[in-house]
């Protein structure tokens, strides 16, 4: 069997990681994580990580087949616990200045026929024992960047009808695409792109909007956004002094919502593959930002525990504008993967902000919170965009300026 991934652009995959994605500086420790199956582009990024001169490259593997057994034989008290060391261990990694990231590969059914207690109980562990790295992460403390590579059972969810090599491939090349590798001047492509987004988040900036208007099919919502709030988009400089790109691919332009100025209903417009899970058809009601009413056709007992996680689950932490015409809503392709399907449509997320999207750099965390910026364990996105979606921009006098139509800006 031929390999259906094409070797010469995956290894620009990893050359992007390193040089846009990261931008990886000489001497600088590199901590990544990827599950077994993406170790080949895994191992082309830390060819390339050590040619830019990097320090010491440390991959922590995961293994899908390990969290099956776990599943499987694995005491019922060990599922509220988590390897807390493993995080603490990367923090202190980022504390000496390394850089982080992570291979986005997972099969997002694979716990889909596992006791949603368990499911719901390992996850909120877990999102417990990720805070020190969440916060360095969130805060943007050093360089970061996610990829993905195309996992078998993740290419055959994305295309059922296609044998599980041509899934593969047809996977493969949507990231590419997706990642802009598949282009001549890929590093070129991301220097254009990283100033296109600069450009509407100025345009968002120069408007100060005090709150986002949504209206479209079950959703009339209305966010307020965090005081002193910017916002951001592709490129930007992490507290470190490194200008790095975190998402490959992004199309979004993102800044922190107020906590406590959230009213109105909206309802998901993809599924949301979160942990191993999918939940589909979520339905919900905001008061005052938090969630009060909740329902999901798909995977709602674990949607219901990851809204319970702690305080600052049921209130919004980010809000993000995709046009519906973004190449990969384009594409067509339902990719049960947040780091496409975000980047295919208008999302929020449920948890904690990215402190990094403010005017003054330097709050303290009760500055933060003042002004509206929310915290929790949890940071998940989910999509609420369509071509069916109005966006109004309400100024801080009240004037009204319409942001997006139909999908699109306006
Ligand atoms: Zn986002
Ligand atoms: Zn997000």
């Amino acid at each position: 069997m031929t390999n259906p991934i094409d070797q010469i652009k995956l290894n620009k995959l990893a050359e992007v990681a390193v040089k846009v994605g990261l931008r990886l500086e000489k001497g600088q420790d590199l901590v990544m994580t990827s599950t077994l199956e993406a170790a080949p582009l895994a191992r082309m990024i830390t060819e390339h990580a050590y040619k830019a001169g990097a320090g010491l490259v440390t991959t922590l593997f995961t293994d899908p087949e390990a969290t099956l057994a776990r599943y499987k034989y694995g005491h019922d008290e060990s599922f509220d616990r988590a390897a807390d060391w493993v995080f603490e261990g990367m923090a202190k990694a980022f504390d000496n200045n390394a850089a982080r990231l992570a291979i986005a590969a997972d099969n997002p059914m694979l716990l889909a026929n596992e006791d949603p207690d368990k499911v719901g109980r390992a996850n909120k562990a877990m999102s417990e024992a990720g805070s020190p790295v969440r916060k360095r992460i969130t805060e943007f403390w050093v360089n970061w960047n996610i990829v993905a590579y195309p996992g078998a059972d993740w290419a055959k969810l994305v295309f059922p009808d296609d044998s599980e090599e041509v899934a593969i491939g047809k996977l493969a090349d949507a990231i590419f695409a997706a990642s802009r590798v598949d282009l001549d001047d890929p590093i070129g492509a991301w220097d254009a792109h990283n100033a296109k987004l600069a450009t509407k988040s100025k345009w968002l900036n120069d408007h100060d909007f005090a709150a986002l208007k949504y209206t479209g099919p079950g959703t009339d919502l209305t966010v307020g956004l965090a005081e002193g709030h910017e916002w951001m988009g592709g490129a930007s400089r992490s507290k470190n002094g490194i200008t790095c790109n975190p998402n490959i691919p992004t199309e979004e332009v993102f800044t922190t919502p107020h906590a406590h100025k959230v009213d109105g209903y909206v309802r998901s417009t993809k599924p949301l593959s979160y942990s191993g899970s999918l939940i589909d058809d979520i339905k919900v009601v905001f008061k005052d930002g938090k969630i009060v009413e909740v329902s999901a056709s798909k995977g709602e007992d674990v949607w219901v525990k990851v809204l319970d996680t702690d305080e600052g689950a049921r209130r919004l932490g980010e809000v993000a504008l995709v046009p519906h015409s973004s190449p990969i809503s384009q594409s067509g392709i339902l990719f049960f993967n947040t780091l496409f399907d975000e980047n295919a449509a208008c999302h929020i997320a449920q948890g904690q902000c990215y402190t990094k999207c403010f005017k003054d750099q330097d709050l303290s965390s009760e500055q933060v919170k003042s002004a509206g910026g929310n915290s929790s364990n949890i940071h998940i996105d989910w999509m609420i965009g369509s071509d069916d979606i109005d966006i109004d921009g309400i100024k801080q006098n009240g004037d009204i300026v319409p942001v997006f139509r139909k999908g699109e800006w306006a």
